[in-house]
């Protein structure tokens, strides 16, 4: 038997890296956790600035709770929170990340700068780590919340690098990150750059407003609201109009448990209720929210958390496909005919649109406000 073919504990170094590798894929990742910590953190304002698609740079500023200063190390710790404590919090998670690894894991990976100041302090901590060093502490001058820059992401991972797209690819993904967040919590304010240029801006809103923000983007035909419960499964959502259907790969977005998640046997559901109007080539826009009742979901199953784990997958598939045939009847869209992939859409019907979608969640249409975001046609990269 030769020494390789011992058993051997791996380094702290290459054990971080290996677990990383699972979390942190691509700067998207990283924008992903990052974002998501600050709403944690009960953020308002989320701003993402990028430099080459976030390899070099990604800086997230929020307005949040911020940390205390001798929590900044114990944050780039794996496994140590301070979103859950016992076992049963498992079942009742209501805030975004809970596995205590994002930041370990990103820094395993990347030079991390951590700002923050609590209410309180007078003055921010700032920690500095780099991969396989010990960090540096510092107090600095900044307003209130987090500040945390990532900086030369897989500089020490050569074989990560080999994997990362086109610029334009890789910034897609962070928009795409941004978007989806957004879409989950309307009263906060998002914002992205990359190299200064604004790519998306939501300023904060109610979830009819922060709709329109994402699905009006082109200013194309109306959507519609939908809300129906089929067995205890709430499933209520906006549908846009097929008009906005594109050839995009990804599918419709499903929302559980106030996380996007990916799940092909539900995509496949809403495609198919379109199909009639659509045929089987285009993809249709929809924003998807899936209620179950408590107990039923598991969101522990995926280091991304971007997949669940429902108890009863049939019952909830019946229940999407139940309500989306029922919204799609009561759109009237059957009866205008089926629309061609090239055919242009009748005039914008956003405030009719916000109003119906209102009514649905009992909210006032006043409040809703209308997109102002810079970004090109995202509508595409948004589903
Ligand atoms: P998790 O989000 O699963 O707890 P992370 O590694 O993402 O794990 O973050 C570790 C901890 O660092 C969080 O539990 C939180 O207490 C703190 N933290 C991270 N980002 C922020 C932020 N932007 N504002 C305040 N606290 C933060
Ligand atoms: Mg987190």
């Amino acid at each position: 038997m030769t020494r390789s073919e011992r058993i051997h504990p791996l380094s702290q170094r290459l054990a971080d890296q290996i677990a990383a590798g699972e979390v942190v894929e691509r700067p998207a990742s990283v924008v992903k956790e990052l974002v998501e910590n600050s709403v944690d953190a009960g953020a308002r304002k989320i701003e993402v600035s990028l430099e080459a698609a976030g390899m070099t740079r990604i800086h997230v500023i929020d307005d949040g709770r911020g940390m205390h200063p001798d929590d900044l190390a114990l944050a780039l710790q794996r496994h140590a929170t301070s979103k859950i404590r016992v076992q049963e919090d498992l079942t009742e998670i209501g805030t975004l990340g809970f596995r205590g690894e994002a930041l370990a894991s990103i820094a395993a990976v990347a030079r991390v700068t951590i700002r923050s100041r609590p209410s309180g302090a007078s003055v921010g901590t700032q920690l500095i780590s780099r991969p396989g060093a010990p960090p540096e502490r510092a107090e600095v001058g900044m307003p209130l919340g987090t500040q945390i820059e990532v900086a030369g992401l897989f500089a020490s991972v050569p074989a990560r690098r080999k994997f990362i797209r086109a610029e334009a690819t890789e910034i897609g993904h962070c928009m795409d990150c941004v978007q989806q967040v957004a879409a989950v919590e309307p009263a906060v304010g998002f914002r992205l750059s990359h190299g200064g240029r604004k790519l998306l801006s939501f300023p904060a809103s109610d979830e009819p407003g922060r709709v329109a923000q994402l699905l009006d983007r082109r200013g194309r035909g109306p959507y519609e609201a939908f809300d129906e419960t089929v067995q205890g499964i709430r499933v209520r959502g906006w549908l846009a109009h097929p008009d906005h259907a594109g050839r995009q790969r990804r599918g419709p977005l499903l929302i559980v448990r106030r996380r996007v998640i990916r799940d092909r046997n539900l995509s496949q559901i809403v495609r198919g209720a379109y199909e009639p109007l659509l045929g089987p080539r285009l993809s249709p826009v929809a924003c998807i929210f899936i209620e179950p009742p408590r107990g039923e979901v598991d969101v522990n199953v995926h280091p991304q958390k971007s997949e669940v784990r429902f108890a009863a997958p049939q019952a909830v598939y019946a229940a999407v496909r139940s309500a989306m045939n029922a919204a799609i009847d009561a759109a009237g869209w059957r009866d205008a005919g089926s629309h061609g992939e090239t055919g242009e859409a009748p005039g914008t019907d956003t405030q009719r649109s916000i109003q119906s979608a209102a009514a649905a969640w009992g909210a006032s249409a006043g409040r809703s406000t209308a997109a102002t975001a810079a970004a090109p046609a995202q509508l595409r990269r948004f589903c």
